[in-house]
């Protein structure tokens, strides 16, 4: 990214952000300079078994609204997370088939619950708008309609069950709301999560007030990001301007094998750590 001066005269450059790179940079500035700043990207550790889970039943979700709706059954949502499986982070063969059996439930239990006639607005629709300072964009796991309004349906797939809290404080489902309501032209207030472990939806109505208090926030962060980069762009030290915040999510963080400092912080974890399983080795 290089930092560009506004000229007088000329409109502001917005900010181009998804939430995600927006909570890199509030999280941990150093962390955001790996992933959007240096070229090539530093290595990163392993991939995570639970990132495994979640992308498998989003990508299963997202390819049975595609059916065609009389082919919209449980058993169908079960043979697709099936057929997109991967062992990528697990410790071995038969715990990545553990987590298969498990994640198959959850799937079939959450459409069970669902009308497949019931067709969303959009499945990982991209959407997007600006504010005063920023471009913002993110992808919506799904879009329904309810009455005349559109709601926000983000699936979550982590061991804590999500709570309406989580929902109202989220900058990506308010920034999902936004662009909703620009790229879709229609009203939208409402986000959900949809725990699909624990078969629990959690809710917010947004109001005119809750999103302005989260487009604050992200513009705050953009103009930190901008004030950094211009920095390091005249010169400032890099760890000056994009400062490590070590702590615990160094035990986490994809940078890890990169940065000495969260190395130091907290210990490494193996990537099937965050499964919640028993003694066992049962799913929990
Ligand atoms: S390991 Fe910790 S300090 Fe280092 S980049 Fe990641 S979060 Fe930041």
């Amino acid at each position: 990214m290089s930092a560009q001066l506004d000229l007088p005269g000329m409109p502001r450059r917005l900010f181009s952000a998804t939430p995600s790179k927006l909570a890199t940079f509030a999280d941990c500035p150093r962390r955001y300079r790996f992933a959007y700043v240096e070229r090539p990207v530093p290595p990163k550790g392993p991939p995570w078994a639970h990132n495994t889970v979640g992308s498998a039943v989003h990508a299963a979700l997202r390819s049975w609204w595609d059916l065609p709706i009389e082919r919209r059954t449980p058993a169908a949502a079960r043979q697709l997370l099936y057929s997109g499986w991967s062992q990528t982070g697990f410790r071995d063969a038969e715990q990545a088939e553990r987590w298969r059996a498990r994640a198959a439930g959850w799937i079939t239990d959450y459409v069970e619950g669902l009308d497949p006639a019931d067709e969303p607005v959009g499945t990982e629709r991209t959407v997007g708008a600006t504010t005063e300072r920023l471009a913002l964009s993110g992808r919506v796991d799904r879009i329904d309609q309810r009455g005349n309004e559109l709601v926000i349906v983000d699936y979550k797939t982590g061991r804590s069950v999500s709570t309406d809290d989580e929902a109202r404080g989220s900058p990506a489902l308010a920034a999902y709301v936004l662009g909703v309501r620009r790229t879709l032209r229609r009203p939208c207030n409402r986000v959900e999560l949809h725990h699909l472990p624990s078969g629990t939806i959690a809710a917010f109505e947004h109001t005119e007030r809750s999103l302005a208090n989260h487009v604050r926030r992200a513009e705050d962060i953009a103009h930190d990001i901008t004030t950094a980069t211009e920095a390091l762009a005249a010169g400032a030290d890099v760890d000056a301007a994009f400062p490590p915040v070590p702590g615990r999510q160094c035990s986490w963080c994809d940078f890890r094998p990169s940065c000495p400092t969260g190395q130091a912080a907290a210990p490494a974890r193996e990537p099937w750590s965050f499964l919640p399983e028993d003694e066992d080795g049962n799913p929990a």
